[in-house]
């Protein structure tokens, strides 16, 4: 059996999830991926990682329903504690306020925000227990700007930092470390339907970032040389937000 420090991602199927275990994979990390339903490619993902040497387990479930939660995590948190636990399963659905119909503002603030408590709650829990523990989570840079069509989204992106920011100062006597990653434009899925014509000249660097820019960075602060870096929201946005 691996000794090596276990994290787990949420939305890990795809995208920036899957990047960030691809480069923890290679850093050397055992991994527990969740995701919601995309079967084949979260395989694919554990097939991938198995080959470089490191255990990984898939836990498919819903962020946002907390028997599911529960159900695949408690059994595993009685035998095993994290070292990491990394928010970043997500979701948009985009459109101006008063278009916007209740289970848009609904769907988008449980998956990113109620998904955060669900997991955040378990995860703190079994951290505490042994006084080391590192958590991120994933936000935006609508949730600190603020974005037209996306008043559910920054919602949601600004409640997670305030809630990063907030656990933070609850757990860092226990050696615990809480911060945000907070991602610009990042060549994933998510942005395929954004008019990046219009939208990369107000980019200083002019491109969209890619998902290894951000689990760098995620690395980074799952790493030895962040010890004294808690309640950070650290930008990757290529000067978007400053
Ligand atoms: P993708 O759409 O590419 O991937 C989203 C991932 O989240 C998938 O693995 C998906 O699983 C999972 N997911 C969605 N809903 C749930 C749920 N209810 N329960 C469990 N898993 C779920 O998105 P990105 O990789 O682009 O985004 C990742 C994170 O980064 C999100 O939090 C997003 O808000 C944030 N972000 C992204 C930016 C970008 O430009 N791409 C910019 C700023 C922030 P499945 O495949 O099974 O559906």
């Amino acid at each position: 059996m691996s000794d090596a420090p276990v994290v787990f991602i949420s939305g890990a199927s795809r995208g920036i999830g899957a990047g960030i275990a691809r480069r923890l994979a290679a850093g050397g990390y055992d991994l527990w991926l969740n995701y919601h339903s995309a079967h084949a490619e979260a395989r694919a993902l554990q097939e991938e990682i198995e080959r470089l040497g490191r255990r990984c387990r898939l836990l498919p479930f819903d962020v946002a329903d907390e028997e599911a939660v529960a159900a695949a995590l408690e059994p595993l948190l009685a035998e095993e504690t994290p070292y990491g636990f990394i928010h970043n399963a997500g979701i948009t659905r985009d459109t101006l306020l008063p278009m916007m119909g209740r289970q848009d503002w609904d769907r988008v603030l449980s998956t990113h925000l109620t998904g955060f408590f669900l997991l955040g709650r378990l995860f703190s829990k079994a951290m505490l227990g042994k006084r080391k523990g590192r958590i991120i989570a994933i936000a935006s840079v609508s949730g600190e700007a603020g974005q037209a069509g996306q008043v559910n989204y920054a919602a949601a992106k600004g409640g997670l930092i305030a809630a990063c920011k907030s656990l933070a100062r609850e757990v860092a006597r226990r050696n615990i470390l809480v911060n945000v990653v907070s991602p610009g434009l990042i060549d994933t899925e998510m942005i395929k339907d954004l008019p990046l014509d219009r939208i990369l000249p107000m980019v200083p660097m002019n491109r969209v970032g890619t998902v290894e820019e951000v689990a760098g960075v995620v690395n980074f602060l799952l790493g030895p040389e962040a010890g004294y870096i808690t309640g950070q929201v650290i930008g990757v946005n290529g000067g978007l937000h400053m």
